[in-house]
């Protein structure tokens, strides 16, 4: 199943930058949509005439209360995620983040195309990370470190995601350069380092990891204040 190793140099690269090129909106699309409940229309009931509450103003994601009189989330943002697609305004409830199978909502996603490794994306307006199928064909302690590299861009600070209405992750184009660079390092860091489960990595699946992370190292940074250059 494994493609052979000049296929994959190919893709070695792009795979943890993915998450900065792909359209917030299509985060949206690995989600269950739940019967929205219709909302009252102007003039129905004894809301009357000049009711506020109709269909054009129904906030999102919201059924009208007779009792309480006021608008109630048709989803529970204790047990769920976000509700409403950030450009088509459809409403579209999530699993939270713990309960999900991330892998699986990144492969709907889109993000773990041929080749991709591991990603960083916004899910609920924050930052979560995933091996792709891909990432896991690889040896437990390689996939330890491509698991490293993900949770460097999650704790980097200077790319966010925001709230369920924005979940397009913000950073300058320099920020995300320098993340991958320190993310590269952790990889680079976490491949050096000594352990049981890394010398049972079979030699030639060690060295085509680490050439294809020195690469992605090389691009990404600074020549001058890389340490492994
Ligand atoms: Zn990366």
């Amino acid at each position: 199943m494994r493609q052979s190793q000049n296929n994959r140099r190919f893709y070695w690269l792009p795979l943890l930058c993915v998450i900065w090129t792909i359209p917030a909106s299509a985060q949206w699309t690995t989600v269950w949509t739940p019967d929205s409940a219709p909302a009252p229309s102007s003039g129905e009931g004894h809301l009357g005439q000049g009711s506020h509450k109709s269909n054009t103003n129904r906030p999102p994601c919201t059924e009208w209360d007779e009792y309480e009189r006021e608008w109630k989330k048709i989803y529970d943002p204790e047990n769920q995620g976000c509700c409403v697609h950030p450009i088509t305004g459809d409403e579209l409830v999530t699993e939270h983040a713990e309960n999900a199978d991330l892998t699986e909502v990144a492969e709907n996603l889109g993000y773990c195309r041929d080749g991709v490794a591991g990603v960083t994306f916004c899910y609920n307006g924050s930052k979560v990370s995933t091996l792709c199928p891909y990432g896991q064909s690889f040896h437990p302690a390689i996939q330890q470190c491509i698991q490293e590299h993900e949770n460097t861009h999650v704790d980097d600070q200077n790319t966010t995601c925001t709230n369920c209405d924005t979940k397009k992750s913000k950073g300058s184009a320099e920020d995300k350069i320098d993340g991958e660079c320190t993310a590269y390092e952790k990889t680079l860091r976490c491949l050096l380092t000594p352990s049981v489960m890394l010398s049972d990595v079979p030699e030639e699946e060690l060295e085509f990891v680490w050439n294809e992370t020195m690469r992605g190292a090389e691009y990404f940074c600074n020549k001058d204040n890389f340490p492994f250059l």
